[in-house]
């Protein structure tokens, strides 16, 4: 119709007609686009805001988990380095506590830390990083991604490594059951941990063994928690900035 009034106006040589029409195509088409860029820029945004609190109930949850497993882990270490002298015999002692020697039969129980974050995995996996726009959530996210990678090899190692103590030296240490009042689930017995300190004390095999267990421990808390821990606590804080949250305010 456009096109036949156009048509119409340049038989009839009306120039001014002739530039109204145009000027009526050519903004129509210019505002179309810009319709069209508005929508998809908000479907950017929407998608953008959807994954950040999506990622941000993730960490939520991921330093939950990773917390209450760290303070597991964090005990079990003590009690090994602590104990270590004496099992060296470098230091005096002919006893173990009960808690010392349930450390030495679980010294291969490596706990590590959940470390998925799907909503990140998805950004990566759909090429769509560039849709963040927050410098700081884009670059703590990637060298997160990097450490992750790290650890998770770092893991894998220490797993292949690590020794089942109680299974190599059963007559060193071994679980006994003792009668006790029964608990929730009906299981009326306890289980006791015994040492045999002086065997431990005169075998530079195990020894060795314990010594590198604690080092896996000790690698996992540095590697697999401390040093991931400071890219999530990064990734949280720029989250909390660009989505406006804030938990002390959240806490009272
Ligand atoms: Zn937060």
């Amino acid at each position: 119709m456009i096109l036949a009034r156009i048509t119409t106006a340049i038989r009839e040589q009306n120039w001014f007609a002739v530039v109204l029409e145009l000027v009526i195509v050519i903004t129509g088409v210019v505002i179309g686009f810009q319709i069209a860029a508005i929508g998809e820029r908000n479907a950017r945004k929407a998608y953008e805001q959807d994954l950040l609190h999506r990622l941000h109930a993730e960490i939520l949850n991921l330093e939950f988990g990773r917390n209450y497993q760290e303070s597991w882990l964090t005990e079990r270490r003590d009690v090994l380095v602590a104990i270590r002298p004496q099992i060296f015999g470098v230091e005096s002692g002919d006893t173990l506590t009960s808690q010392s020697c349930f450390a030495l039969i679980d010294s291969h129980q490596l706990i590590f830390p959940p470390d998925s974050l799907p909503a990140l995995d998805e950004l990566v996996s759909t090429g769509r990083m560039e849709n963040i726009v927050n410098d700081a959530i884009r670059s703590s996210a990637s060298e997160f991604l990097q450490k992750r990678d790290l650890a998770r090899s770092l893991s894998r190692t220490a797993l292949e490594n690590v020794i089942n103590l109680p299974e190599a030296f059963p007559g060193y240490l071994h679980f006994e059951l003792v009668e006790a009042a029964p608990s929730a689930d009906g299981d009326a017995w306890n289980r006791r941990a015994i040492c045999d300190l002086g065997a431990m004390q005169r075998d530079r095999q195990f020894q060795t063994m314990l010594a590198q267990n604690i080092e896996h421990f000790r690698g996992i808390l540095r590697f697999n928690y401390s040093f991931i821990d400071e890219s999530i606590t990064a990734i949280h804080a720029a989250l909390d900035g660009e989505l406006g949250i804030d938990h002390e305010e959240d806490a009272q």
